[in-house]
């Protein structure tokens, strides 16, 4: 099979032409071609409005003979042979027994993927879930953005399907990937009813919309190769011996009750802080470790689009998207994350008295406006400096400005616009861009939710994007807050079999142990513990 790369074909092209420009790369005709197979396709704005797609395709001819001839031929340096690193799931090394099910905690992204690994393995698993399952959980989490009603059981945090539930969805990543973990991921998203075109998209993206019934089937596979998922269950303790794990506490629908374990898969997330205590008490080894904090910034999409492409709306592309990032005169680095194109900025929280916010979109990502989180690195010496200390500083962090932001805006999200902000006052009046939010929103003041070094870090690095997206400090952009949940604030150190440092049988997975950041790279995690596991035990018998 070959490879062609840089294939530059204008946007809004057809099938068949995309099929020339393969039989004029490589010189054969229709006839000697088999199958074309898209790997990549990525989006060429640099002569806008002139816009190419760039695609990457894989090319199987009908003689061998000739791709053979074809790899022969120097001259064309963007042909080569396609290699494939297929994913595999390794067999057991140490084929110790294992006598109870293993236990994977937490039905985010990270749990699915290993859940599903271990279930189709014959592991039988047990999945516990704190949260309800996915399609009561959506209602629970429409009733708050209505009513403002927190269910701190279920929403936008915890749940099935994890934090990314009510998401734009992005699945890329900048995780390395020698194993295939990657791409198959993507096949199972895609075998679950994830749109085909995330296999190839330079930024492949589901949307909150599909990404709901994917999960509820990846569940439904789990139970039909015998794991079983229980909703509603909350880890509440772990009872260790001889430093390893014994059994785990939970608490079920209300009530206490003992599992029997050698395996705990921990995949609880960034927000399970009350976990986070309890692991502390229990004496897991925890360390702080840095993340970031903001604002969410909104422009109005066709601005986006205009400063993208060229245009105010490309007919043959999807709503624009932006990366951006800027160094602070303090040193601190200032970059937009988690944009979501034609979203939605969404009342996240999941404590009472406390309120942050996120993004998310549908498939279409058809919203008025695009918004995105603006972010500036915080670090343990600066829970420090607010008072903090110890493993649990950063959550400490996160919670004193959940708080203000909750004061802020008394209880709705408080929102500024960016005139105001720089000058801490509170807006009394939207210019050209209306806030487009799940969840009740007023004016506040946003900018005294930070300390004061973070406010104008966030100030300096709007001021410093307007020279990459014309508009984007506008006096009239939307900022809200506050962003405080954008990765872990914990570690919980795991060692080179992927266990906890200090309790054997504790296997620490996903962007709550702080080995992950993103739905993709939260269930590439949770597939190599999956696969820590397999290597360990073999395949549970009862
Ligand atoms: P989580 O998804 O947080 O899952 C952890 C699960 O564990 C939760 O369901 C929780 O209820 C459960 N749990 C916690 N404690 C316990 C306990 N004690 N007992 C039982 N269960 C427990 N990432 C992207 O890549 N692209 C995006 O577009 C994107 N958008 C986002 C939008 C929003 C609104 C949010 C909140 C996040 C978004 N993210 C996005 C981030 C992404 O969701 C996370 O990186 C990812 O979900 C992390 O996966 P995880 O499995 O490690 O943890």
């Amino acid at each position: 099979m070959l490879r062609i790369g840089q294939l530059k074909i204008k946007t809004g092209h057809t099938k068949e032409e995309l099929e020339r420009k393969v039989e004029r790369a490589l010189g054969v005709s229709r006839e000697e071609i088999q199958s074309i197979e898209i790997r990549k396709r990525s989006i060429d704005a640099r002569k806008k409005p002139e816009i190419y797609y760039v695609y990457t395709v894989d090319v199987k001819l009908t003689k061998v003979k000739k791709e053979k001839a074809i790899l022969s031929r120097r001259k064309l340096k963007d042909v080569s042979e396609a290699k494939e690193t297929s994913y595999e799931f390794p067999a057991c090394r140490e084929a110790s027994e294992m006598k109870h099910r293993p236990v994977v905690v937490g039905s985010g992204p990270a749990g699915l993927f290993c859940a599903y690994l271990l279930a189709k393995h014959g592991y039988r698993p047990i999945l516990i879930e704190r949260g309800a399952p996915v399609e009561e959980r959506k209602k629970a989490v429409e009733a708050f953005w209505e009513t403002g009603v927190l269910d701190t059981r279920t929403n936008v945090q915890f749940g099935e399907g994890g934090a990314g539930t009510f998401s734009d969805g992005k699945l890329n990543t900048l995780v390395k990937d020698p194993a295939g973990r990657n791409r198959e991921v993507l096949k199972i998203f895609v075998a679950h009813g994830a749109p085909e075109e995330i296999l190839y998209e330079n930024k492949p993206h589901i949307g909150t919309d599909i990404l709901i019934d994917v999960v509820r089937r990846m569940r439904e596979s789990i139970e039909d190769s015998g794991g079983e998922c229980r909703f509603y269950t909350k880890l509440t303790g772990i009872n260790t011996g001889d430093g390893r794990v014994k059994e785990i506490r939970i608490e079920e629908q209300g009530k206490e009750s003992l599992i029997p374990a050698e395996v705990v898969v921990l995949a609880l997330g960034h927000s399970a802080r009350d976990t986070f205590a309890m692991l502390k008490e229990t004496g897991v080894f925890l360390e702080a470790k840095s993340f970031a904090v903001g604002v969410r910034v909104e422009h109005l999409q066709k601005r986006i689009n205009l400063s993208q492409y060229g245009t105010e709306q490309h007919p043959d592309l999807p709503a624009a998207a932006y990366k951006l990032t800027a160094k602070a005169e303090n040193g601190r680095g200032v970059y937009t994350f988690c944009m979501c194109p034609g979203g939605y900025v969404v009342n996240a929280s999941s404590e009472e008295g406390r309120l942050c916010v996120n993004g998310m979109s549908y498939h279409g990502r058809a919203g008025k406006n695009a918004n995105s989180a603006v972010i500036v690195t915080v670090t343990p010496e600066d829970y420090a400096a607010d008072g903090n200390q110890g493993p649990l500083a950063g959550v400490e962090f996160q919670r004193h400005l959940e708080e203000r932001a909750y004061e802020a805006g008394n209880g709705k999200i408080p929102v500024q616009c960016f005139g105001d902000f720089k000058n801490g006052r509170i807006s009394h009046s939207f210019g050209e861009v209306f806030p487009q939010m799940k969840g009740a929103y007023c004016f506040g003041n946003v900018r005294g939710i930070f300390p004061e070094e973070i406010a104008s870090s966030i100030q300096e690095g709007i001021e410093a994007f307007e020279q990459k997206i014309h508009g984007f400090s506008r006096d009239d952009t939307v900022l809200s807050g506050v962003e405080a949940r954008t990765s872990s604030p914990v570690r919980i150190t795991r060692d080179e079999t992927m266990q906890s440092v200090n309790v054997q049988g504790l296997y620490p997975c996903g962007e709550g142990a702080g080995y992950a950041g993103g739905i993709t790279s939260a269930a590439m995690d949770g597939m190599k513990t999956a696969e820590a596991v397999a290597k360990k035990y073999q395949a549970f018998c009862e």
